[in-house]
């Protein structure tokens, strides 16, 4: 038996003797001064003697070893490597200056090397330009960027390869742009005269040894700097850094071997033996899961063509790392920049491929771009996902698993069900941990969309997606996790986003060692390699019950900060929410062109111009172009592609209506026409609301002989109004005499300063430049409070921080009113009445026509009309913030706002942090205060930032900031709002319809002779919906993959209001139905639908069932031609959904 007791026998014990005298001093330190003292062992005041004197072996920098010559691409321009390849290049050396900001300077590169060096393992050229710069071989191929200067994020190294290291000579070409990771003078305005200077051009041999040794001792003071002081870990590795110090000899090499083994004691015997294999050790299941990630900001302190080199570099480099690191993966989204990658730099892209397949290089994301996750409506987000997937699809033969959000200006609760649909089902975020007053309380959690669809949410607690992978952020993985009681994961993004490039060597050579730590010692969470993101989503859904087990966040993911990105340059918003719909109605007018072909056979459906568009208006959505946040040479790129797209989309709209509508133009272009003798006004509806409207029609050229069909004309006989009319289902709008039912408008004015605009149901009174009064005149109800008034309001906008981004909360506290002056009345009814004000404020002038019309806002019952804002500003302030405010004697906790596929509701009051936070909020076509009974919403064409103050509602106009675009919002702007009264609650009333009425005008067209008529005329609407006004059919476009034999249809569809539905889905019998499918937005089949068809004379219907906020996608296959359209039988109007509000449009049946 043996002896259990702690004793041994004589001569076998391990433990010394100890001694009975001690004459010595004694060994206790001074535990501070010990931890000071690493800092001494490299760099700094002893680098001629410490660590750093001896990291190379040799470097040399003269022209027979280094010979350059450089040419400087003229005008900021940014030529081929081939075009460069054929200019006169001259000698430079170091030293040289290049410049100014954002040119692109070539070199051509010769190296000899001393033969000696044959010897060496590894020689490196070291290039800092200061500034980026990407190395290629002489024959174009990328091979690795370089981002110069001296932070965090150096990488000037280029490894020479085996081959020129043997062969002693070497040529190869540089590219170099001047600027730097963040642009060029970081978040403030852009210096355009910087010159940056070539600091090294050297041929180094690095003293590998002592370069291991210095991430070693790395390693070591981030174990001594993060762990808490009594652990003896934390005093194991002070005590192995000491150790290391007393056993550096610089003038004697040994001693960097024998100090690199006393970190042993830390990383383990022999630890450094088994590179890559240290993550089969230790522990089975990691906490701390580390991929490697580059982000890459689409534009920002930079414009999209300098991001294509950020690109390029930035994914050579890491092609390249993966080669001398096994355990390296690295996910990086947005398909638009893997798509540069492709048409800039194919072989890159091939290596790029390569590596995808083999496993390494992870696409994540599934979207276009990291779109801003406010702004972009819904069906632009479908497109980021359409798009995105369709790429990656169709590149590397796969999907992404996980959509990839980390830095978005909040994220709209209307993601989780579109990601789903989009085939994902994990989301990663971020940005929330900058949130200025409220800590987000989760980081692993299911979050919970508006229509009550789920997404895994991960929103790393490492609070960063640009990780340095220090001792500090693996930790920081777990104690600053929030749901460690239900899942105890954390995943690690790290390397230098923008132009850094993504991981550096000394990240993956301190995650060895930090795991190699733990595999050890168990003060640190277990750091892991090798996975994908979803390999670590995949583990948490397994050890989560499937997320049973997880918190729930229900909503929007507000982001507490950069709030003033819902309104910053105003031009941008514009050109999104009018190129959003004018997508949409060319792909509903392409798509009946190209099945109707009525006047022209040949007719083709637009797709690779709609595509092409789409991918422009999906680019400007990147998440600091559309926020307003980028550069002002951002805009003037962004502005530029809107104008392409408005460009191309109406030329392809023209051509769809000319198959439509014969002998038709625009109003426009009928203008320079000769007068016909008897032409005629048509309009075509581009949404599925019957509507009834006031146009505004030209009275000259072409359009003169138009007078007949109007109800008002203008003084000067110019112009005129007419009165428009169609039903629902995406057909004609006719002109129309004034019905019994209409109320006409009038203006009166005491002469001075008093305006009343009315008709019989409401009226609004201007007083002394204010709106005193908006009234309902058949419920005598007031709508303004006594003493109060509305209209403009300015207030001072000096945020704390990030101007372009943030506007505070202070901002509130120091406003003004603005007076309308020189009023005037430019029309007086009985169709329309206006008056038109100005209001003169510092350097600015704002011109704003308020109009009233005789027909109300839609044709629901009861509807009223509304008060439509037409606004010019010449804006030249600084630093204040233009809105438009109303106050209202109305009564709610909650306002309403629109969001994609549906609405959210925030708070009016300040009772607690998490509502104070939202004092300014993203709205999209409209905002509504109401409580039971009466409501009032404001709509907005081009404007996307709201709040409402207690009972205040207010639209936010322009802000000017002036970082990082001096010039921000400076010039001309012409946007419109309306305010619409409406009787009963928000969720009785039209305002979602009116809304998208007011931002879908009518197209009206002029026909040279009224005698031709289109054959639309007589024809069925073609798609429809019936028995819940609460479902809209949102777009209409023909199937991603037809082609000649293939004619399909996708209608998208939604709830709106937030309930369930029964509706009914209508399709004209001339089109032969010959399946319809339930599919995903990728427009693959989910299930079929039972197709009903009385008689071979009806039309196609089936029912389709939602719930609240639910988006719907139908594909409909179709024959290939259309049956005899004349035989064709009205359609049923009749109403079954499970709750029908009353919504008694007017039947046009
Ligand atoms: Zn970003």
């Amino acid at each position: 038996m043996a002896c259990n007791h702690g004793h041994s026998k004589p001569g076998t014990s391990s433990v010394p003797a100890y001694p009975k005298l001690n004459y010595s001093g004694g060994a206790k330190w001074i535990k501070h001064l010990t931890k000071d003292r690493l800092a001494t062992f490299e760099g700094g005041h002893f680098s001629n003697v410490n660590l750093s004197s001896v990291m190379y072996h040799h470097r040399i920098d003269d022209s027979h070893h280094v010979k350059l010559q450089a040419w400087t691409a003229p005008n900021r321009t940014k030529p081929s490597f081939a075009e460069a390849m054929k200019q006169e290049f001259v000698p430079v050396g170091k030293g040289a200056t290049f410049g100014p900001s954002c040119t692109n300077v070539w070199f051509k590169v010769t190296i000899n090397l001393p033969a000696e060096w044959q010897k060496y393992e590894r020689v490196q050229f070291e290039f800092d330009p200061d500034c980026e710069a990407m190395i290629f071989t002489t024959a174009g191929e990328p091979l690795q960027g370089i981002t110069g200067g001296w932070g965090g994020d150096r990488r000037v190294e280029f490894i020479l390869p085996p081959e020129a290291r043997k062969k002693g000579t070497f040529d190869f070409v540089i590219e170099s742009s001047c600027n730097g990771m963040f642009g060029i003078s970081g978040i403030g305005p852009p210096d355009n005269n910087r010159y940056f200077s070539l600091r090294s051009a050297d041929l180094v041999v690095p003293n590998l040894d002592a370069w291991a040794l210095f991430w070693d001792f790395t390693t070591l003071r981030e174990l001594v700097d993060t762990l808490p002081g009594n652990t003896p870990l934390q005093n194991l590795a002070l005590t192995t850094a000491n150790a290391i110090m007393n056993v550096f000899q610089n003038d004697d090499p040994s001693t960097i071997p024998a100090a690199r083994q006393l970190a042993w004691k830390v990383f383990g015997e022999a630890w450094d033996g088994k590179a890559e294999k240290i993550y089969e050790e230790g522990v089975e299941r990691p906490l701390v899961w580390g991929i490697g990630h580059c982000h890459i900001d689409t534009a920002w302190l930079w414009p999209y063509r300098v991001t294509q080199q950020k690109v390029a570099r930035s994914w050579s480099t890491q092609v390249d790392l993966m080669e001398r690191y096994p355990e390296h993966r690295f996910t990086c989204s947005q398909a638009q920049q893997y798509k540069w990658l492709e048409q800039l730099y194919p072989p890159l892209f091939e290596r790029v491929k390569a590596k995808v397949l083999e496993g390494k290089f992870h696409p994540v994301g599934g979207s276009w771009v990291e779109n801003d996750a406010n702004m972009p409506s819904g069906e632009a987000l479908v497109r980021q996902f359409v798009f995105g997937q369709r790429y990656f699809e169709s590149r590397f033969g796969f999907r992404c698993d996980t959509a990839w959000l980390p830095d978005s200006f909040g994220l709209t609760g209307a993601l989780p069900q579109l990601i789903r649909q989009a085939g994902m089902k994990y989301f990663f975020t971020q940005k929330l941990s900058w949130n200025n007053i409220n800590v987000f309380p989760h980081s692993t959690f299911n979050w919970v969309g508006i229509d009550g669809t789920q997404v895994l949410c991960h929103m790393t607690p490492v609070d960063t997606y640009t990780a340095q992978a220090t001792v500090g952020d693996v930790n920081k993985g777990i104690t600053n996790h929030k749901n460690l009681e239900s899942n105890d994961t954390a995943l690690l993004v790290f390397g230098n986003g923008d132009g850094g490039g993504g991981p550096l060597a000394k990240m993956l050579e301190n995650l060895r060692r930090i795991r190699a730590t733990t595999n050890a010692h168990r003060e640190l969470p277990p750091v892991s390699m090798g996975s994908s993101v979803e390999d670590f989503f995949d583990d948490i859904t397994k050890t989560t019950e499937a997320g049973k087990t997880l918190p729930n966040w229900h909503g929007e993911l507000y982001l507490e900060f950069h709030r003033g990105t819902y309104t910053s340059h105003g031009s941008i918003k514009k050109g999104n929410r009018k190129s959003e719909i004018l997508l949409r109605d060319v792909e509903l007018v392409g798509t009946l062109a190209s099945l109707y072909k009525l006047h022209r056979k040949d007719y083709e459906y637009p797709k690779e111009t709609i595509d092409t568009a789409w991918e422009k208006v999906l680019l400007n959505q990147f998440h600091d172009v559309l926020p307003g946040s980028a550069i002002g040479m951002v805009y003037d790129d962004a502005e530029e592609l809107y104008s392409e797209v408005r460009k191309d989309l109406n030329l392809a709209l023209e051509d769809a209506f000319k198959v439509l509508f014969p002998e038709s133009t625009t109003l426009d272009a009928a203008v320079s026409l000769k007068p016909a003798l008897a032409p005629a006004l048509v309009g075509f509806n581009t949404t599925f609301f019957p509507r009834r409207e006031v146009v505004k029609v030209p009275l000259v050229g072409g359009a003169a002989n138009l007078k007949n069909k109007l109800v008002q004309v203008s003084k000067d006989g110019a112009s005129g109004y007419a009165l428009m009319e169609g039903a629902d289902g995406a057909s004609l709008v006719r002109p129309t005499g004034m019905f019994a039912d209409c109320a006409p408008v009038s203006v009166y004015t005491n002469g001075t300063d008093h305006f009343v605009l009315r008709n019989a149901s409401v009226q609004l009174t201007l007083n002394k430049g204010r709106i005193t009064s908006l009234y309902d005149v058949q419920l005598a109800r007031e709508l303004i409070p006594e003493g109060h008034s509305g209209g403009l309001v300015i207030f001072e906008d000096r945020p704390n921080n990030w101007d372009a981004w943030d506007v505070e909360i202070h901002h509130l506290e120091k406003g003004k009113h603005l007076e309308f002056g020189n009023v005037g009345i430019v029309a007086e009814g009985p169709l329309r009445a206006t008056v038109e004000t100005e209001v003169k404020y510092g350097q600015s002038t704002i011109k704003v026509s308020i109009s009233l019309d005789a027909v109300p806002a839609t044709l629901k019952h009861h509807s009223r009309p509304l008060f439509v804002f037409d606004a010019t500003v010449d804006w030249h302030q600084r630093h204040e913030f233009l809105k438009f405010e109303l106050p209202l004697n109305i009564h709610n906790d909650n306002a309403t706002y629109e969001t994609q596929f549906g609405f959210v509701q925030r708070p009016t009051h300040k009772n607690t942090t998490m509502d104070m936070a939202k004092f300014e909020v993203c709205g999209h076509k409209y905002a509504d205060l109401s409580e039971y009974g009466y409501g009032v919403a404001i709509l907005s064409e081009s404007k996307y930032g709201y709040s409402c103050q207690g009972n205040v509602l207010n639209i936010s106009l322009l802000r000017a900031a002036t970082s990082p675009d001096e010039e921000q919002d400076q010039g001309t702007h012409q946007f419109s709002w309306a305010v619409m009264p409406h009787i009963g609650h928000f969720l009785e009333s039209d305002v979602p319809q009116a809304a998208y009425l007011f931002n879908a005008p009518i197209h009206s067209r002029y026909v040279q002779d009224e005698r031709v008529e289109s054959a639309l005329a007589t024809m069925r609407p073609p798609f429809g919906v019936s028995g819940a006004h609460n479902v809209f059919l949102e777009t209409v476009k023909r199937g991603d993959d037809d082609d000649k034999h293939t004619t399909t249809v996708i209608l998208r569809l939604y709830e709106a209001f937030g309930g369930h539905a029964r509706a009914k889905l209508h399709i004209a019998k001339h089109f032969g139905v010959k399946q319809a499918y339930l599919t995903n937005l990728l427009e693959e089949h989910i299930t079929e639908f039972n197709l009903t068809k009385a008689d071979a004379m009806a039309e196609t219907t089936f029912p389709l069932e939602f719930h609240g906020f639910e988006v719907k996608t139908v594909k409909l296959v179709l024959e290939s031609s259309l049956r005899d359209a004349a035989a064709e039988r009205p359609r049923q109007g009749k109403h079954d959904s499970w709750v029908d509000v009353t919504y008694e449009a007017k039947s046009f049946d």
